[in-house]
């Protein structure tokens, strides 16, 4: 049984803390509410920051979940720049660093993640930048501009995003990848070398299989000193204004762990994103939760994560029926590309490429035998929508079909 009147006190006022609020009030919920966030603006959304807030194309307001009315009129109670430091289990209490108390009925944990930093000489050179909050993006985009010189550390979605928009803005740019490919980690081959092609074709520079040393810098003017350069670990120097570190994101479970709750590779959570403890939730990027289609536990750093964890837990406080569970999905904007992922790769044994690599308009399934587990789409949407429903329904496809683009998404999986 939910109950609509608890105390509830959400500890990050990111995408899936904003989020919770809105679903609380949606589902009924008429207790009080206080959010908490340690940045110093109302919840935003952050894939603007890479993609369009850094070319221009949207303001500040644009980046909001609500408007500030929102939150006045749905009774949501704001604490923006406040840190949480800790939260008693025993006496439902959260501890501000102001030394304040609150207590709560239920907890919401949706403390995200936190740029990785590469721990290296010079990393604290002005000029060495991540990219994950607005503070951030306002700070590299005075970086970018016609003829100024930007390396990009990690091939990741934000580092080639970062990338497209820098030349878009008349930078150059240089990518220094780790792995032999970009998004090694989180694409298949045939995604990593068209993405690779498409930037260099629009003047992005690579340094493939290269480790970075150190960022090098002297002093101009400021204490700190300024970047001038990315030494490699073959000693050659990648001179730039400023780098963008892109190496990853780190789960926030420190006030998790701290308070002895279960984490391993993030905040371990059920299928209502319920902790170890009962009266306790977690949601968004900061989680380890189950997959049920894949049978594991994952960590997932998207939107849409951070809303269906954001209605799980808001439909188990509220004592809702649990919303269907979706299968995991994700975008990135680079130039005129949308990419569009459904579902993880996980025990694929075949990669089926449909449509024209060399046109920008195709997608990757990857596929258990005739079963699809996952499908990496470009400028492709009935394949990105149609390969959502084949991995959701289960519904087994013939590959030569699958292959023939001149055979119609509807048909392939009828
Ligand atoms: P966050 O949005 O990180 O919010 C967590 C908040 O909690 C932060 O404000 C943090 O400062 C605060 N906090 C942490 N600890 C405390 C504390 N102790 N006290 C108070 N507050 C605290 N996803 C997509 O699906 N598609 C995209 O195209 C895409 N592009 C992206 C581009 C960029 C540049 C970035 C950075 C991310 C992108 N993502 C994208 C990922 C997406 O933004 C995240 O998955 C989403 O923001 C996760 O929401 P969250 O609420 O879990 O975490």
């Amino acid at each position: 049984m939910g109950d609509l009147s608890s105390r509830v006190v959400i500890v990050g006022a990111g995408h899936a803390g904003g989020s919770a609020a809105a679903f609380l009030r949606q589902y009924g919920h008429v207790g009080p509410i206080v959010l908490i966030g340690d940045e110093p603006l109302l919840p935003y959304q952050r894939p603007p920051l890479s993609k369009g807030w850094l070319k221009g194309e949207v303001d500040a307001e644009g980046l909001q979940l609500k408007p500030s009315s929102w939150y006045e009129e749905a009774g949501v109670s704001l604490r923006l720049g406040g840190v949480v430091m800790g939260f008693n289990r025993g006496a439902k209490t959260v501890t501000l660093a102001s030394g304040e108390h609150l207590p709560y009925d239920y907890l919401i944990l949706a403390t995200g993640a936190r740029a990785r930093a590469l721990p290296i000489p010079g990393a604290d050179l002005a000029g060495v930048l991540s990219l994950r909050t607005a503070a951030d993006a306002e700070a590299l985009k005075g970086a970018l501009g016609p003829g100024k010189r930007l390396a990009v550390v990690g091939g990741g979605y934000v580092g080639l995003e970062a990338a497209a928009s820098a030349r878009a803005l008349g930078s150059h740019v240089m990518i220094i990848e780790r792995e032999p490919r970009v998004l090694a980690r989180v694409a298949c081959e045939t995604l990593s070398n068209f993405f690779q092609d498409y930037h260099r074709a629009r003047g992005v520079a690579f340094e493939l299989n290269a480790g970075v040393e150190a960022f090098e810098g002297g002093p101009l003017g400021d204490r700190r000193g300024h970047i001038t350069g990315v030494r490699l670990a073959d000693g050659r120097v990648v001179a730039c204004d400023a780098a963008l570190v892109g190496v990853g994101a780190h789960p926030n479970v420190e006030l998790a762990q701290d308070a002895g709750l279960e984490c391993t590779g993030g905040i371990v959570v059920d299928l209502e994103s319920r902790t170890s403890d009962p009266f306790v939730f977690a949601i968004g990027d900061v989680t380890h939760r189950p997959l049920p289609l894949y049978d594991r536990q994952f960590r997932l750093e998207s939107v849409p994560n951070a809303l269906e964890q954001a209605k799980q837990a808001a439909a188990a406080i509220t004592g809702r029926a649990m919303p269907p569970h979706e299968i995991p999905w994700f975008w990135s904007d680079q130039y005129d590309l949308k990419l569009q992922i459904a579902g993880l790769p996980f025990d694929a044994d075949t990669q089926i490429v449909r449509g024209d690599v060399s046109g920008a308009k195709f997608a990757v399934f990857h596929l258990k035998g005739d079963l699809v587990q996952a499908v990496e789409a470009v400028n492709a949407p009935p394949e990105f929508m149609a390969g959502k429903q084949l991995i959701a329904k289960r519904t087994p496809v013939s590959l030569e079909k699958l292959a023939n683009s001149t055979i119609s998404m509807k048909e392939v999986a009828a």
